[in-house]
């Protein structure tokens, strides 16, 4: 691939090397980070994810491959993707993983990458993702109680996500984020604990709303705890709360008065920050998802495996996002969702 340089105007985060232009939408939305699910298997079952037996989990041959993964890394950051994150299913089972990882960081253009995974596996493996360059790590975990983790996840493992934390937060990797899916009567109480990891570091702990995109319903929207009511708990149960700055996504940042951390809430459900983004989804069987709540796929793995062009490629990732809705109601009020779980998109 023939890859001319050229210096264009970047918008925030993107950058400066893109060979072509920008990827944008109708509305003048510019898009610079990537999302690519690495696959479909997860060894938890999050309650609000899937079934205990799992969903139709697709073949092998039917998700992307290292090199088409690397083919579109490649391509994208030429039409100016700065960011990319590895999610799944569980990103710590492709044996591939740092090499993905170290060819990501080598590209020219990107400049951040990052992964999302539950910590289960990543004490063993911190040190590999370290050699290979990644720069951030969000860790998936709801609770700090040994009996919620096992209702919550149908599984045992908090210790192990717990030392999977603590040797992420001693490495070099510099950006460690916690995913907290808050739920009401479930974790609404623990907020504060969560809080308090702050104290000491560096992180950023983040309460993000339960959506509905489980198509299975195992727990059904009676959970719900909007981002407006936690921040107000957060208030309420954290007294010495600051504003602070924080990523597009966060929409209430704060830092606690003395504490090395922050913590956010993203109102992933209520989308009042949609309008802002710049996410551009691949899902693990390779489908461009330009919103997360996306009726409508492009099938990008077939288009490579029949031979499309570069140039066909770079139209496809074009015409998918110009296509996206103004907000996420938009998209989903579309129809019927094509998807059974966020394990095959990746969050
Ligand atoms: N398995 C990895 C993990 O747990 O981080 C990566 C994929 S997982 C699908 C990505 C994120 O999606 C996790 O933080 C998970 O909690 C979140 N998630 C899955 N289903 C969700 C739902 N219905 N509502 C909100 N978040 C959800």
């Amino acid at each position: 691939m023939e890859v001319i340089k050229q210096k264009i105007q970047p918008m925030s985060g993107t950058s400066i090397y893109s060979a072509h232009s920008p990827i944008s939408d109708q509305f003048g939305r510019q898009f610079n980070y990537l999302r690519i699910a690495l696959n479909e298997h997860c060894n938890l079952r999050c309650i609000y994810c899937m079934p205990e037996e799992g969903i139709a989990f697709r073949a092998e041959d039917k998700l992307l491959t290292t090199e088409e993964i690397y083919r579109v890394i490649e391509l994208t950051a030429r039409m100016g993707i700065s960011k990319i994150r590895f999610t799944g299913g569980a990103p710590l089972l492709r044996k591939d993983l740092p090499e993905l990882i170290r060819f990501a960081r080598n590209t020219v253009g990107v400049e951040s990458v990052h992964l999302t995974t539950n910590g289960l596996l990543l004490g063993n493996k911190i040190e590999q993702l370290e050699n290979a360059g990644l720069t951030g790590i969000n860790i998936s975990l709801d609770t700090l109680k040994p009996e919620k983790f096992k209702i919550i996840t149908r599984r045992d493992g908090l210790n192990l996500v717990l030392d999977g934390l603590k040797k992420a937060i001693q490495s070099t990797i510099s950006s460690i984020k916690i995913n907290v899916v808050a739920m009401r009567d479930f974790n609404d109480d623990e907020l504060p604990q969560f809080a308090a990891l702050t104290r000491d570091n560096d992180i950023t702990v983040r309460f993000i709303e339960l959506m509905p995109v489980d198509s299975h319903q195992n727990w059904n929207t009676g959970k719900f705890f909007g981002a407006d009511h936690m921040v107000n708990d957060l208030k309420n149960q954290v007294k010495t709360l600051e504003s602070a700055d924080g990523s597009k996504t966060e929409h209430n940042v704060f830092r606690i008065k003395g504490y090395l951390g922050k913590v956010a809430v993203i109102p992933a459900y209520s989308r009042n920050l949609c309008g802002e983004c710049n996410r551009i989804r691949l899902t693990a069987d390779g489908k461009i998802l330009n919103c997360l709540y996306s009726q409508e796929e492009t099938n990008l793995r077939d288009a490579m495996r029949n031979g499309a062009s570069d140039k066909e490629i770079e139209k496809m990732f074009r015409n998918t996002m110009w296509k996206k809705f103004q907000d996420g109601w938009g998209a989903q009020n579309q129809g019927k969702d094509q998807r059974e779980s966020m394990t095959q998109i990746g969050g």
